[in-house]
Order: C-alpha cells, then structure tokens, then sequence
C-alpha cells in the first residue's frame, strides 16, 4: 500500500529516516519545515529522489501552511516537536508548541479529510511520576506531570499526547489516531546536523565526562522507530492504539561496555569509573541540563513491548549495533574527535 503521505519536521533524525523508508515503499512525501530556505540542505540529507518528496512551510506555533502541506494526503505522520539540549528558561517554550502544534496538525488533518494520523509521542509521556519502584512500562501506563520527576521535555510530550486524544475523542470523527512512544533514539547518522539524543553517546566519545553518572535508557535504533511509523501508518485497525518503541534499557556504565569492545582504541576517551550520587547531585546545583535530569539518577524505565509484536509484528533489533553504529557514524562524520 502506498499513497500520498505528510509528514511534519522533514529536518528531524527520525523524519529523516522514516522519509527515506517511505519513498523506498513507493510513497510521495509532503514534508514541512520551518523555513524554506533549509530545503536544499535537507534534500541533500535525505538524499532520495526529489520528485517524490515537497516540501512545505510551517511552523508548530502558526496556522499558516498546514492545510496546503496536507491537501492531497491521506496518511499523517506528526514527528515535530521541540526536543532542545538545553533546559528552557520557561517549561511552556516547549509545551505550547508541542500542545498546539499537535492540535493544528490534527485540525489540517480532519479539514484535508486523512484517514489514519500517526504521532510520534514518547516515553516520556508513559514513564515518569511513578517512583523509582516501578520499573516495567506498558501502554496502560501514564506520566504523573505533577510529579517532580516531570521536566519540562517530559510535561511537554504528556500534555500533547493528551490533548491529541482527547481532541480526537471529541471531534476526529472517522480518522483513526495512534501513536508511537520511543525511549531514547539512537543510530546512524545522515549528517552532522544531530539529535539532542545522541548527546550522551558524544559526551563518552569525545572523553568530556568526569565518569559514569548512574542514568540509563531505553535504547532503540532509528531505522526501527522509522519502520514502526510505517507499520503504523499501513497495519489494520489502528484507532486509539499506543505502542511502546523500545530495545533494551542500558545503564551509561553498559554502554561504555559495549564502545569499548565494539571500538577498541577509539573507544580509549571514554570512562571507565562510576561518578558517585552524591557528586552528580553536587554538579546539579550548577548545571541546568544535570538539574533538569536528575531525577533519572538511578531510575531503571524498562518498556515491555509485547503489544508492538503482536500487534504490528515489530521488534528492536540487537541494541550492540545500535549503538556501534552511532559512535561510528559520530567518527565518520567529524562530530567527535576521538
Ligand atoms: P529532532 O531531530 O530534533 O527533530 C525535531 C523536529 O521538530 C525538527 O524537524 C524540528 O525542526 C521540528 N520542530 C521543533 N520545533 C518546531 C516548531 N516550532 N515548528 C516546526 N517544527 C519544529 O528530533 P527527533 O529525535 O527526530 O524527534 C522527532 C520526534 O520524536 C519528536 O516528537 C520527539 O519528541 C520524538 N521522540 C524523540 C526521541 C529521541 O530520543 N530522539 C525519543 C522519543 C520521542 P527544526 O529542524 O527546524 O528545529
């Protein structure tokens, strides 16, 4: 099956991978970005054959472009949203456009009459506010924003998620919804232009990491959140249904394992001690991106992705190769110096 498709934040890592995957499907793409003057250099990224991909204007904060980006498709997929390194001076500088450009995406939809609209949520919006007790996810599971442990990124994917539904429960009509949670999202790099996920991976690289902080992930691959969007967009009977896109969850510690015996000598910046609590509690008081993030000190977020393989047929694949191909690719591409 394929079609016409749009798909917001063609400049994004995962739009970029699911772009590709799209045309390679036989799809047509309608991809938005927020200023055309980037369209060469995202071309250029992509790097598919220009006839199948147009590219449109339009910015999560305004009305203006989503209608015309949308006319003529019959399939969404919703990847835009604010995904910052740094802390936000306010927490609504992510909120609001995560809120509201979902719901101008979902109003464009309606009004363009799209059958199925895919949203790339997050675990995020599943995983947070529960207490470190609690450390197995599913679908049935959501963020406490309330809590403490819900930084600005977390709220922001909470909230639009919510509204998305509630807005589809009231007014979506015979649009089928659902969506996409991933953990963090690691892999392969077509440029040097980088998601803030892949951070952590460079900071071990390029050897600026006092030691090994007690955080950990979920870990899943790019090409499997992209192949998940596809699935998503094409399986039967989707309406209403959430799916966790997660590989294993690895503590800093066992991803420096598998650097340093994927990479060798490559590998020799990144650290080998474990930084005590106390000491990233400390730093805390003085960085505003630790601070944000300490409440993941030690917390272990393991998702259970039983319904993605029974329902779409999907899994992760070997999370070694995941992030082998990251670093890799961060060496190839200039982005650390190792
Ligand atoms: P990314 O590379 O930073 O992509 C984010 C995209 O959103 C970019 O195309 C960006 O455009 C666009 N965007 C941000 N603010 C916008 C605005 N005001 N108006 C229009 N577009 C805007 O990150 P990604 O990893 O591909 O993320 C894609 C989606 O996956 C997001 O919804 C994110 O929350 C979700 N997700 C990501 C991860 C992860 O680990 N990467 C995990 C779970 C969920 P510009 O290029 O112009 O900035």
């Amino acid at each position: 099956m394929a079609g016409t498709v749009f798909v917001s934040g063609g400049s994004g890592y995962i739009a970029g991978f699911l772009i590709r995957q799209l045309v390679a499907e036989g799809w047509i793409v309608h991809t938005t970005i927020r200023n055309l003057a980037r369209e060469g250099q995202v071309r250029e990224s992509l790097g598919v054959d220009n006839s199948r991909v147009k590219f449109f204007a339009a910015d999560l904060t305004s009305d203006a472009g989503w209608d015309e980006a949308m006319a003529g498709c019959s399939h969404v997929a919703h990847l835009a949203s604010p995904l910052p390194t740094d802390a936000p001076s306010h927490e609504d500088e992510l909120i609001v456009p995560a809120r509201d450009g979902a719901l101008r995406a979902l109003r464009a939809a309606r009004a363009a009459g799209i059958k199925r609209f895919v949203m790339t949520s997050s675990m995020a919006a599943v995983a947070y506010g529960h207490g470190g007790a609690k450390t197995r996810f599913t679908e049935a599971d959501w963020t406490n924003i309330d809590s403490p442990d819900a930084y600005a990124y977390v709220k922001s994917k909470t909230i639009a998620e919510r509204a998305a539904r509630d807005w589809v429960a009231a007014e979506g009509g015979d649009m089928e919804f659902c969506t996409v949670n991933p953990v963090l999202v690691l892999g392969p790099l077509q440029s040097a232009d980088f998601s803030t996920s892949l951070e952590a991976i460079k900071k071990m690289l390029e050897g600026s990491l006092p030691g090994l902080p007690r955080f950990g992930f979920g870990v899943v691959d790019v090409r499997d959140v992209a192949d998940m969007h596809l699935r998503c967009l094409t399986a039967p009977d989707m309406a209403g249904e959430r799916f966790l896109c997660s590989g294993p969850f690895l503590w800093m510690r066992e991803i420096a394992e598998i650097l340093r015996a994927g990479l060798g000598d490559q590998a020799r910046k990144v650290p080998r001690r474990g930084l005590p609590d106390w000491l990233v509690r400390v730093s805390a008081w003085f960085d505003p991106v630790v601070r944000q993030v300490i409440g993941e000190l030690g917390h272990e977020r393991d998702a259970d992705t039983g319904h993605a393989l029974a329902k779409l047929g999907w899994k992760a694949r070997p999370v070694e190769e995941t992030v082998l191909d990251t670093a890799r690719d961060m060496i190839r591409l200039g982005i650390v110096k190792v």
